[in-house]
This record gives structure tokens, C-alpha cells and sequence, in this order.
């Protein structure tokens, strides 16, 4: 590697270190789009990445960020193959498993109180990561890692306390419109799913029977199986399955 890389990686790490409490061995959450750009560029990950950061790691993943990859096919077996050889952190999803992408931000809260470094090729998460406060990004340019330079966010929140409080209040107001924006979508699914329900002529026999309420409970449970299954979103599929990239 070259010395200029390396002073830079080592600035950016210091920066975190002093200003966020980062300490050995430093915590890497990757996800499946990291570990398929690892593997499409011949990067070994548990090789490169330690040797790139010059310091002690724990590589590690979560479930949801496995059932992602799990759920996009046998082509993304080689990366599934990667992503599982990682010790996987408990997310809080068990049992009702997000996406990835949604599972590792959560997995930040809103100070990231425990260090966590996200290693990901997901555009959107990589821009909500930005959007944190002291959350060091980490991402392959081709064959070669890049710990990308702290966010504006995090340099300001780094410049006085008093405004460190103000921008943690704003990224909290931020989560709180993003989690109202997630929770708008799934009403809006919700009330897409009621509509296809049973066809009305079709019940037209059936009059005023108990079979309405047994409906209604049918509906949800139809609502509840199709929320449980994660659906990939566009931009990561894009990336997954384009090779290029
Ligand atoms: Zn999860």
C-alpha cells in the first residue's frame, strides 16, 4: 500500500479514536453487497481489510444482512459463503428479520455506542451512514478499500459541544421522519393488500354470516406472512446483480 494511503487511513482512524472513544480491535458490520464486491474484485476480506486499517479487527455481520443474501438466489452464493463466515452480532430482528441495509443502521442507535464501522457498497445506506454522527464508512474502489474521510455531519458535531448537542438533536429528529416515513409505507401496503382482497361479487351469496370477521382476520394474516418476508430494494438488487459494479 501506498504510504500516502496509509497516512490517510491512519488520520481518519485517529480522528474517530480521539473524538468517539474508537479502540482496538475495531468493529466492522459488512453486509452482502461488500462481500459480493470482495469477492467480484478477488479481495479477501480478512486479509485486506486488517492489513488496510493496520490494526486489530472484528469482521462481523447479522442475520438479517444473511437472510438478504439468502433470499436473493443461488447466484449470490459465493458472497453468501463470505457474509457467513463472519461471527453475526445479535440485531434485535431475530425471528422477524429486516433488510439488511435497514437492520445495520439500526444497529447505531443514535450515538453508535459501540463503534461500529460499516462496511458496505449500498449507495443508500452508505449516504445514511454519512448522515450519522461518527460512523467511519468503509468501502471497496474496485480492488481497493477506502475508510472514507468523516463526514461533514460528524466533523461539525466534533467543532464545539454545544453544537455536537444540536446536531444530535437534529439527527434524532431525522431518525424520528425517517421511521415515520417507514411507518407511512407500510400503511400504505397494508391498505394496498385490503383492497385485494376477496373479490366482492364472489361473496355476494354469503350474507350477513360470522364469515366476515373470519375475513377480516384472514386479511391480516395475509398482511402479517407478506411482512415478514423482506423485500430487496431496487438499488441494492442493482448492485448485486450487476457485475461492474
Ligand atoms: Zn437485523
Amino acid at each position: 500500500m501506498k504510504i500516502k494511503r496509509y497516512k490517510k487511513v491512519h488520520k481518519h482512524l485517529n480522528f474517530y479514536i480521539n473524538n468517539f472513544g474508537f479502540r482496538q480491535p475495531y468493529q466492522i458490520l459488512l453486509d452482502g453487497t461488500f462481500c459480493f464486491a470482495a469477492l467480484n474484485n478477488k479481495v479477501n476480506i480478512a486479509d485486506n481489510i486488517p492489513r488496510y486499517l493496520q490494526g486489530e479487527l472484528k469482521l462481523l455481520t447479522t442475520q438479517c444482512a444473511i437472510i438478504e443474501m439468502e433470499n436473493l438466489g443461488p447466484k449470490l452464493g459465493g458472497a453468501l459463503v463470505i457474509l457467513k463466515k463472519f461471527p453475526v452480532h445479535k440485531c434485535g430482528h431475530e425471528g422477524k428479520p429486516v433488510v439488511a441495509s435497514k437492520c445495520l443502521l439500526s444497529m447505531l442507535g443514535d450515538i453508535n455506542p459501540n463503534h461500529y464501522i460499516i462496511a458496505t457498497q449500498d449507495r443508500d445506506l452508505q449516504n445514511n451512514v454519512r448522515n450519522k454522527v461518527g460512523v467511519p464508512l468503509l468501502y471497496l474502489h474496485g480492488k481497493t478499500p477506502v475508510l472514507e474521510q468523516p463526514s461533514e455531519i460528524t466533523i461539525e458535531a466534533t467543532k464545539s459541544k454545544a453544537e455536537g448537542l444540536n446536531i444530535t438533536e437534529r439527527q434524532k429528529i431525522e431518525k424520528l421522519k425517517l421511521e415515520s416515513g417507514l411507518v407511512e409505507i407500510e400503511t400504505k401496503k397494508v391498505k394496498k393488500k385490503k383492497k385485494k382482497g376477496p373479490n366482492p361479487l364472489s361473496c355476494k351469496k354469503k350474507k350477513s354470516k360470522p364469515g366476515v370477521a373470519g375475513k377480516v382476520v384472514k386479511n391480516t394474516e395475509e398482511v402479517k406472512n407478506k411482512r415478514k418476508k423482506i423485500r430487496i430494494p431496487q438499488h441494492v438488487k442493482e448492485i448485486l446483480f450487476n457485475k461492474d459494479s
